[in-house]
This record gives C-alpha cells, structure tokens and sequence, in this order.
C-alpha cells in the first residue's frame, strides 16, 4: 500500500476508537497524528519508504540499520514482534519523560523529553510527509507540533484500557503499527506476522481480491474508502452523532 494510505488507515483506526477510549479535544489530535505517523512507521525497514526520507539522510541512515537488524524489507518490522518494540519504544521514552521536572517558564527544557520529542517529530513529519500536509513545511510543522505536545504532555495522557492505564503515545503507536500490518495483508506480499519464528505470509484476502500497490483498486476503492471513513469517525469521535 501507498504511504498516504497506510497514514489514512493508521488515523482512522485511533478515531474510531476515540469515543470508546475516551479521548477528546487535543488528545485526540494528537492521537490521530501520532497514529497516522505510525501508519507508515513500520516502513523504516526501507531507506526508500516516506518516513525515511522525513529527516534526509539521517533516516535513512537509520532505515539502513533497521533493515539489517530486521532481516530486510517487511520482515521484523511487519510482525507482531516489531509492533512489541515499536509500542516498548514508545513506552521506554514516555516513562523517561514522566520522570523529569514538568516544564514551566522557569525550566524550558529537559533532556527527559528529548527520546519521546524524537519519537513524535518523526512520527508527525512522516504523517504529514505522507498526507502532503504543509509541502516544504511539513518536517517543521511536525517537528513544531511534537515540542507543542511534549510541552503540554498531551503524549503522556493516560488512557484506561481493561485494568491497565496505556500512555496515548504507546497506544497510538500500537494500533498505528497494527493497521500498518494489515494493510499489507491486503496486498500480495502479505507479512511474516510471527517473524522471526516463521517467514510464513499472513493474508488478509484470497489471492483473486488481493490488492497491487498503486493500482487502480488502492487509487478508486482503498483511498476514497479510508478517507470517508475518517471523516465519519472524527465527526463522531467530536461528539457529532453519526
Ligand atoms: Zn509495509
């Protein structure tokens, strides 16, 4: 699938589940962003793909090492292990945060807010990057939005989840990563989900329904799909009766 799609798939899956979670207002911005970013996440594995280009060659410095640690393009990265270290990631950078001081006029800065200020500069720039938000000026905007959301630790809410209270950027780093994976199921790659115990291709479709990348199925059913649907889920998740 195409970045932009994958980037779609990632914030709709964080709306729709926006009312159920109880997130709203900035959180819920928020939420969306840092899932589109991680929609296209799992692409890391490629020096080709839009989130390594986000930040020149230093990503795609680090798309070059992710591809050797992961056994190649959509390998590690596009299996349930790599959601687990993508989604451990998150959770590593917003505990380091919330131990440091929290930011006021007299403490502009600390170095406990530099892992997840990373982790959320890459993620808005590759969303925006993705969706052709902002053209030239979209690296800054996500790197403006995710000083914005570190200040104001919108990342670091707490969303209650069964017994558990997951930070908003693990969770929408998790469920970003997931749609990720399945939309490749839907192509003809598939994903090795249970890498590195087996290289076996999960499918979501049989092969007659299995969708070519940039083709006309992605371009005229996928795309307006993914977009009305996030329409629909935004204007309901703020509170719109659908
Ligand atoms: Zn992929």
């Amino acid at each position: 699938m195409l970045g932009r799609d994958h980037a779609l798939s990632g914030a709709l899956v964080f709306a729709a589940l926006g009312p159920s979670l109880h997130v709203t207002g900035s959180h819920l911005a928020a939420g969306v962003v840092i899932a589109a970013g991680a929609g296209v996440l799992p692409d890391i594995d490629h020096p080709d793909s839009t989130i390594a280009r986000s930040f020149g060659f230093l990503t795609e410095a680090f798309a070059w090492i992710v591809a050797r640690i992961s056994g190649g393009h959509r390998h590690g990265t596009h299996s349930l292990a790599g959601i687990a270290v993508f989604t451990a990631g998150a959770l590593a950078a917003g505990s380091f945060q919330l131990s440091g001081p929290r930011l006021t006029g007299h403490t502009a800065f600390s170095w406990h807010m530099v892992p997840a200020g990373l982790y959320l500069a890459l993620l808005y720039s590759a969303a925006f990057r993705a969706l052709r938000i902002g053209g030239h000026h979209g690296d800054l905007l996500g790197i403006g939005g995710a000083v914005i959301t570190c200040y104001a630790r919108w990342d670091l809410t707490l969303i209650p989840l069964g017994h558990w209270h997951v930070p908003l950027l693990a969770l929408a780093i998790g469920l970003g990563c997931a749609a990720h994976i399945a939309g490749d199921e839907l192509t003809h790659g598939g994903c090795p989900l249970l890498w590195p115990f087996s290289e076996h291709e999960f499918h979501l479709l049989p092969r007659p329904l299995q969708i070519t990348t940039a083709r006309l199925g992605e371009n005229w059913i996928i795309f307006p799909l993914l977009t009305g649907a996030l329409v629909l889920a935004v204007w309901h998740a703020t509170g719109h009766p659908l």
